[in-house]
């Protein structure tokens, strides 16, 4: 019989496109070697060429997935993405303390909030009113958030746009309550690397990497979240997670392949 491998809870909304979203998650926890769950909260309607519109599961339903699988299977690691509405961060903040996942709770099993707003062609995946329910339910139980640069706008006003403001946004971001933060550099196009900077305040560690010339991007955010989570998952810290799941979105990136007539998606398969 096979050993149980650790597992990995998504709670997230589905790319009926394949290439982000709960679709990527499950590939990464496989490739990482964790068995992937999901708590679906939205489908959206999706293909390379953008989001046509999204649908959100009622709230009852997206937190009895969560109790269903924590309850029996047990979570090792978990990972927020698109949750669309107050109402779903609202139950889903809730669910989480209910569960002991998160910061603050006493099993404190990690969890990764992986802040999504907007798709990369800049649709809407959270409507209006919900930013401040993210700032104030979701970050504060975070072991470590992931937001692009676009979203550190949205979140705390800072325009990162080199080194310095990438701190200030590190700590601005720190200031609503995650322990750690990774402020992902991808977005900054002027520089020739790829340079994230991850911190909980008193420990700053700049992650470096080189920059692929590609277009086919869709889905780099929720890929790099959720292999971090898979790490997490296996036990490992948050700097040594930040730090595989780097070296996993890179090589995802550099073997991104073209999908239909838009944007194509990171690969899985290397
Ligand atoms: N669709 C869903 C369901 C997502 O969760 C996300 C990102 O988290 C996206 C689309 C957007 O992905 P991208 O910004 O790579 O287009």
């Amino acid at each position: 019989m096979t050993p149980t491998p650790k597992t990995a809870l998504t709670i997230a909304g589905s790319d009926s496109g394949g290439g982000a979203g709960l679709q990527a998650d499950l590939r990464t926890f496989f490739a990482c070697g964790v068995h992937g769950m999901t708590a679906v909260t939205a489908v959206t309607v999706q293909n390379s060429l953008g989001v046509a519109g999204f649908s959100e599961i009622p709230v009852d339903v997206v937190t009895a997935q969560i109790t269903a699988v924590a309850g029996d299977m047990g979570v090792n690691a978990a990972k927020t993405g698109m949750l669309a509405t107050v109402e779903i961060i609202e139950a889903v903040a809730s669910t989480l303390d209910e569960v002991g996942i998160g910061r603050g709770t006493q099993s404190h099993v990690p969890l990764v909030v992986d802040p999504v707003a907007a798709s990369m062609h800049g649709d809407a995946l959270l409507r209006q009113d919900a930013l401040e329910a993210l700032r104030t339910e979701l970050l504060p139980r975070a072991t470590l958030a992931t937001p692009n640069l676009d979203e550190v706008l949205l979140l705390t006003g800072v325009r990162v746009s080199d080194g310095q403001s990438q701190r200030e946004a590190a700590q601005a971001l720190l200031e609503l309550g995650p322990q750690w933060v990774l402020v992902k550099g991808g977005h900054l196009v002027n520089s020739p690397r790829c340079v994230d900077l991850l911190s909980d305040g008193t420990h700053i560690v700049e992650l470096g990497g080189p920059r692929y010339e590609t277009e086919h991007t869709h889905g780099g955010g929720d890929t790099l979240a959720s292999a971090i989570t898979a790490g997490l998952a296996k036990g490992l810290g948050v700097p040594d997670a930040v730090s595989s799941g780097k070296r996993f979105i890179e090589r995802s990136v550099a073997e991104a392949y073209p999908l239909g007539a838009g944007v194509g998606p990171v690969s899985p398969f290397w």
